[in-house]
């Protein structure tokens, strides 16, 4: 046993190491426990990187989308749902790091080819942010701009404090809340480049959708989707 081993075993005693995927307490040489990642549920061909949904209900040639592709890494179930609401808690930079791993698959796979500039992450409300501390949605934008090795552009959104909780909310009172609460900010460095929108979880696509629309209003060249995990299954 090195020093190095000797330090971690004494760390591990006040402070454990947990998979970050399950939040389980893990042995400290371990990164996330080997089962966790194999059933992480990826989504595969199913999804339409044109509308996001099951290509079975593919909604491209009925609704007019303001972000050009979308890419979901995995389905918001089981291990993943879990390790979502451990980033919320614990930033860390495993679980992002597996979520750029396979949204940069996802975009090798397909069809359609596009050399992005930068990434954005949705934003949160400031109030929001304050509690929490940190962003989750800017953790996963990191890991994305790091893979793919462009820059991150946080704050050029941004959302307005809101009393009720998006999820809370109808499908239909989504939609129309969701208008109200993101804002564009004056910055022209968006002008003409293709920019990723990261975000953690996707449930009905307005926040995206309404977050793209502004981009697009201050003169992004187009808007690509991606996030770590899709409801739609
Ligand atoms: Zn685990
Ligand atoms: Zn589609």
């Amino acid at each position: 046993m090195n020093i190095s081993d000797l330090k971690s075993i004494i760390l591990d005693l006040f402070f454990p190491n947990r998979c970050p995927l399950c939040g389980k307490v893990v042995n400290w040489q371990i990164s996330y426990c080997d089962k966790c990642y194999e059933n992480l549920s990826r989504t595969g061909d199913e999804l339409c990187h044109g509308c996001g949904n099951i290509a079975s209900s593919c909604s491209c040639d009925e609704e007019n989308f303001s972000f050009l592709r979308c890419y979901a890494a995995f389905y918001y179930e089981d291990v993943v749902k879990s390790a979502i609401v451990y980033l919320k808690h614990t930033p860390n930079d495993i679980f992002p790091g597996i979520v750029a791993e396979k949204i940069l698959q996802d975009m090798e796979s397909d069809c359609y080819k596009f050399k992005a500039d930068c990434v954005v992450p949705v934003p949160m409300a400031k109030l929001k942010r304050n509690q929490r501390g940190f962003n989750q949605a800017d953790v996963l934008a990191k890991a994305l701009a790091d893979a793919l090795d462009i820059p991150l552009e946080a704050n050029v959104l941004k959302k307005r404090n809101s009393l009720v909780a998006q999820h809370e909310l109808t499908a239909e009172s989504r939609r129309r809340n969701v208008k109200h609460l993101y804002e564009k900010t004056d910055t022209d460095k968006l002008k003409g480049k293709i920019v990723i929108l990261c975000d953690d979880v996707m449930t009905t696509g307005s926040t995206l959708n309404e977050c793209s629309k502004l981009l697009i209003e201050m003169g992004t060249a187009a808007v690509i989707i991606a996030v770590a995990a899709t409801t739609i299954k």
